[in-house]
């Protein structure tokens, strides 16, 4: 047994991240701050219930990390209640399914294909839950649910529950108007904001609370600064349904090593948040502009293209998603194929677009300066106007001055924690 090997693959995989652009629209980069909570001894633990109310002994510290990470998040999100505790985005939701439906319920949810999580779907979460799914009626224009035919359809079908939030999210949803429809016949509206988070908490997307959703969910690691896991945040009225559903519902455990990382991520949202999503958004819409100015087809042009940290681009022309992804791979730009409102859902494996976040590439320190040259080098790539070698040598070039976190504290205390460097 050797566990240098394992070393070297982790030095590997860095280092290829390292001379890559990343634009995964799920992912981001955690600030050495937080990761220094990863490694710390809260790894080791365990707290099983809720703060005060611990069933092993030693959770002392713990509950004041827990209590910390209610707070900020109370606060961030302008909400009633928090659950601080899930593992994940889809386990957020499996919770949320659990506390506001019964088995045999119908709820309403947009596809995958036009944007929607595999979780809120039969295959996933929402089957686990024994419900049944009607999908909105979607606008691919506008690249939004069609509140009107949505309307109708909800009388009809009479959803317990409508779910917002997608994977593929480029516009605000109509939380307002689908709460109307929701009190007209009697049901929740859950929101899921994992990819749009950072950007809710950053004061540059709608607040789904503020505008009549009775639940949020959320991955804290997408737009957010967080390491991997998830919160739920909601009226009052459903603090113990939601609480019960997660523990002992879904998690027993909930990774305190993490959870600490949030709190400081919680905290350099507060503090940095809102230039951060600013820029987020102004990358995102400039790099659509470059992209659309070089001849692509981008998605909502009628609309300003986005308002959030993504950019959608129909790629069939290119011989479709998988292809293109796996050319801009090769040369070191990281994306992910992805399928478009009018595509099959049997064709996500070449389905027509790419999805691009920035993120990432914010959160490094690019601005809109940097978004012509990066529309030029997938430009590069997709046409094959140069040798991918010679490319890849740019795009390792190009990434080189942006190695530091921004929007973190590890500016000013990165000398407190020189083993992480
Ligand atoms: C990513 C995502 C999830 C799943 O989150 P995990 O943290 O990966 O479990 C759930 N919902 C939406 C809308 C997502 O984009």
């Amino acid at each position: 047994m050797n566990p240098s090997e394992v070393f070297e693959i982790i030095e590997k995989h860095t280092k290829m991240m390292d001379d890559s652009i990343p634009l995964i629209a799920s992912e981001n980069l955690t600030s050495l701050a937080v990761r220094r909570c990863y490694v710390s001894d809260f790894g080791h633990r365990y707290a099983e219930g809720r703060v005060g109310e611990r069933f092993y002994e030693g959770c002392k510290y713990i509950d004041e990390i827990e209590e910390l990470a209610l707070d900020l998040t109370k606060r961030i999100f302008e909400a009633q209640h928090a659950n601080v505790q899930p593992i994940s985005g889809v386990i957020a939701n499996i919770a949320a399914f659990f506390a506001i439906t019964n088995v045999g319920d119908t709820i309403m949810s947009i596809s995958v294909p036009c944007g929607g999580h595999i979780s809120h779907d039969t295959v996933s979460a929402a089957g686990l839950r024994g419900l049944n799914v009607t999908h909105y009626p979607f606008d691919n224009e506008a690249v939004n649910i069609d509140v009107d035919e949505t309307a109708k359809i909800a009388r009809e079908v009479r959803p317990k529950l409508f779910v917002l939030g997608s994977s593929l999210i480029l516009f605000r949803q109509p939380v307002k108007e689908i709460r109307e429809i929701a009190d007209e016949i009697g049901a929740y509206v859950m929101y899921d904001a994992s990819h749009v988070l950072g950007l809710v908490a950053g004061k540059a997307f709608q607040n789904p609370l503020k505008e009549g959703a009775d639940v949020m969910t959320g991955s804290t690691h997408k737009t957010f600064f967080g390491p991997q896991r998830a919160i739920i945040v909601s009226k009052e009225e459903l603090a113990e349904k939601i609480d019960r559903a997660v523990f002992p519902g879904v998690v027993s455990n909930h990774h305190l090593n993490t959870l600490a990382g949030y709190v400081v991520a919680a905290m350099e949202i507060i503090e940095f948040g809102q230039d951060y999503a600013k820029q987020v958004v102004r990358n995102a819409k400039k790099l659509a502009e470059e992209l659309y100015n070089l001849g692509y087809r981008v998605l909502g042009e009628e609309h300003g293209f986005t308002e959030t940290h993504q950019v959608a681009v129909d790629v069939s022309d290119y011989g479709g998603g998988e292809k293109v992804a796996k050319k801009l791979e090769e040369v070191g730009i990281i994306l992910n194929k992805n399928l478009l409102p009018w595509d099959p859902i049997d064709r996500s494996a070449n389905p027509s677009g790419i999805r691009i976040g920035v993120q990432e590439i914010t959160r490094l320190g690019m601005g809109e300066d940097e978004m012509g040259r990066l529309a030029e080098l997938i430009d590069m790539t997709v046409r094959e106007r140069k040798s991918f070698d010679a490319i890849r040598k740019e795009v390792k070039e190009f990434r080189r001055p942006f190695r530091r976190i921004k929007y973190s504290f590890d500016e000013r205390e990165a000398y407190r924690f020189p083993e992480l460097r």
